[in-house]
């Protein structure tokens, strides 16, 4: 199984070209930039404020020809306390895509350095001329449907960011032509970025080592050569495997129901790549995610069901790890903070268009999966972080 591994990294100079990025918060770089995502998908449905982007992630199908370009966004709540009452109520992914002859980009061949390229051809896509961007809000990034009643210019999701925006600066803003445009921003540009999660780039890099590591899920559970469990599967797990796992200083051979196997599986795998922020494995045939626990694995049906427009069984695409949460100015002291063991992401396998075609969004799922135990997410990221982790301090240092 191939998996490839998504790492976050500050933005770089060229990213402001980039049409087709992966990346986590900001403001969303919309596939089809005329037909933003409207607020009314990604409400929350415990505190109805409108979502924010967590992150979006750009992964192009060979097949069918509509997923040419094919762009997953993920939203969730900022507010905490919805993620602890119900992570259905306050999560969404959608999927948007375009064939290859669109009217949004035009192709243009071999700019040396471009990373908004197809890696094999070197082919970087432009908006083309004619592509009129659909107003969005000055707060999200979601389709602004709504104006500045006193100055009809800033455009805005919902009345909720309306509100932000003006309490954020535009209050002493609003059609003062007078301010120097400099002056005029910094500080309410600020406020705005911190209503929203730090931006950051997704670069990816295929697992090393996976082969080796590629036990599986279920070989502890092979007792066919009828002897006792301890012989190879002690092996597999190693002492220092233990090291965060509450097991209240009982030896691991003592203390068989406690140990979550999954989540020695899990910390093994990922100790190898202790940044990883996404693990990605669409392309392999029957792929699995590296749940966090034995408990919680998503159920097909009850938790993630088929295509409501095909009607195919919706598989597994991506997850999100734990250590994501290190770039997004949380605040972990706080107990209603956001937090998950692991994200995963489930899309429909054909890709397929939805029912009005393109430029719409396709709902898909996302499902937490959380640890067993209450607290080790954190303590597990961390760990594997210590406190001197380059990248957490460049990221706060561009939050002052
Ligand atoms: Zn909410
Ligand atoms: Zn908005
Ligand atoms: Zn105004
Ligand atoms: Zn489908």
């Amino acid at each position: 199984m191939t998996v490839t591994l998504g790492y976050a990294e500050p933005l770089d100079d060229d990213f402001g070209k980039e049409h087709l990025p992966s990346k986590i918060g900001g403001k969303p770089r919309w596939l089809d930039p005329t037909c933003p995502l409207s607020v009314d998908k990604v409400l929350c449905d415990e505190c109805a404020s409108p979502m924010v982007m967590l992150m979006q992630l750009y992964a192009p199908e060979d097949e069918p020809a509509e997923a040419f370009h094919r762009m997953l966004y993920v939203f969730i709540c900022r507010n905490g306390s919805c993620h602890k009452a119900s992570a259905r109520r306050c999560m969404r992914v959608v999927r948007s895509q375009l064939p290859e002859d669109n009217s949004i980009y035009t192709a243009q061949e071999g700019e040396a350095g471009s990373s908004c390229s197809d890696d094999e051809d070197d082919v970087s896509w432009a908006l083309a001329e004619q592509v009129k961007p659909a107003p969005v809000c000055a707060v999200c990034g979601l389709s602004g449907g709504k104006a500045c009643s006193k100055c009809h210019t800033r455009t805005y999701c919902s009345r909720a960011h309306q509100v932000a925006d003006w309490d954020a600066g535009h209050r002493t803003q609003c059609g003062n032509n007078a301010l120097p445009k400099a002056s005029k921003s910094a500080a309410h540009t600020r406020k705005l970025q911190c209503m929203l999660y730090p931006e950051l780039v997704i670069v990816s890099e295929e697992e090393e080592g996976a082969s080796q590591l590629d036990i599986g899920n279920d070989d502890y559970d092979d007792d066919d050569d009828g002897s006792d469990d301890d012989g190879e599967d002690n092996e597999d797990i190693k002492p220092e495997d233990m090291a965060l796992v509450p097991v209240t200083g009982e030896k691991v051979e003592d203390s068989e129901v406690d140990v979550d196997r999954a989540f020695l599986l899990f910390q093994r795998r990922i100790q190898k790549n202790p940044d990883q922020v996404i693990r990605y494995t669409r392309s392999s045939d029957s792929s699995e995610p590296l749940f966090v626990s034995d408990m919680g694995k998503p159920e097909a049906q009850a938790d993630v069901p088929d295509c409501e427009v095909c009607g195919t069984a919706r598989e597994f695409e991506f997850q999100i790890m734990p250590q994501m949460l290190n770039y997004l100015s949380i605040d972990s002291a706080d107990p209603a903070s956001v937090d998950w063991g692991t994200l995963l992401v489930y899309t429909c396998p054909k890709s397929c268009n939805g029912a009005s075609g393109a430029s719409t969004y396709a709902p898909e799922v996302v499902c937490r999966q959380n640890f067993s135990s209450q607290g080790i997410g954190e303590k597990f990221v961390r760990a594997l972080h210590g406190d001197d982790s380059g990248i957490t301090r460049q990221i706060e240092s561009l939050r002052v």
